[in-house]
């Protein structure tokens, strides 16, 4: 895969952060299998579960870089390891922290930051890291189609839900709850725009018990206007992400100006922007559902 241990700090960057940290774990493997990876040794095993060796960070603060660089200042049997998720988190001062021992780590140490794009990282960091981007996988959707058994429809779904990384989509489709969100959500959406009766309070729940998987709801609730917009625009099926609801989005299209479905977005991204910031969640929550109605009923042709 690369060349280990010459360079001892990697960035690995992907847009799925699921992906990134699959790749980081490839190369532990490869580091601490005598057998190069095989993935069922017990030196294997260990890396899948806890390793002395080998430290987790999520978040790169300056007190957690701090136990790290202490961490990788104690020899090891073999290898030390620090894997930093989330780098493109980092501020100046953990930066400054990390520094000079990404400059000059001690022997036999690799340190492995993950990040969704190299311009995320502060700069100093991301110039002493050998960069290794991962990108999707050719021909994703035809096997997420094939292995996992599901419609063309789905398979495209998925591809999208995924980036493009075949073992994501594995994962996001196994997952019963996120699938059985996306459908509700969807349906919020669909109700969003018919306006009547729809039930603010109810859907106020429903963002707030899925506030674990915030992310992805803001994308699905993007991408299912988005839908709307392009269709109006290109009266292409093809280009609809959300095909298993592309029947009801084609239907609903005509009914809306492109200035209403722009607006929807805009209202949608500046909302996500506000549940970052500590917030009263519930009324961030109800506050955009009342924002998307009143702009549907502005617009509505
Ligand atoms: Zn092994």
């Amino acid at each position: 895969m690369m060349p280990l241990p010459e360079t001892s700090a990697y960035l690995i960057t992907c847009s799925r952060p699921g992906a990134a940290k699959r790749a980081a774990d490839a190369i532990l493997l490869k580091l601490y299998c005598k057998k190069g990876g095989c993935g069922n040794c017990p030196d294997c095993a260990r890396v899948k579960n806890a390793h002395p060796d080998i430290m987790r960070l999520d978040a790169p603060k300056v007190d957690t870089l701090r136990e790290a660089i202490s961490f990788v200042s104690i020899k090891p049997e073999r290898y030390k390891a620090v894997v930093i998720e989330n780098a493109d988190d980092m501020n100046a001062a953990a930066a400054n922290c990390i520094l000079k021992t990404l400059e000059q780590p001690p022997e036999n140490t690799v340190f492995l930051l993950l990040a969704r794009s190299r311009s995320g990282v502060p700069p100093t960091v991301a110039s002493r890291c050998a960069a290794v981007r991962i990108s999707a996988e050719d021909g994703a959707e035809e096997k997420i189609k094939s292995v996992l058994g599901v419609d063309a429809a789905t398979a495209h779904v998925l591809f999208d839900l995924s980036g493009g990384f075949f073992e994501e989509a594995c994962e996001i489709y196994r997952d019963e709850a996120f699938m059985r969100m996306r459908a509700e959500l969807l349906e919020m959406c669909e109700k969003l725009l018919r306006q009547k009766g729809f039930a603010v309070s109810r859907y106020a729940d429903f963002i707030e018990s899925n506030k674990d998987r915030l992310s992805a709801l803001f994308c699905i609730m993007q991408s299912y206007y988005r839908d709307m917009l392009v269709y109006k625009k290109t009266k292409t099926p093809e280009l609809i992400i959300n095909r298993d609801a592309a029947d009801k989005i084609m239907k609903a299209a005509p009914d809306f100006t492109s200035g209403a479905l722009s607006n929807i977005i805009s209202i949608i991204l500046e909302s996500e922007r506000r549940f970052l910031a500590p917030v009263n969640f519930r009324l961030a929550a109800e506050k955009m559902l009342f924002c998307i109605l009143e702009e549907n009923a502005k617009w509505k042709k």
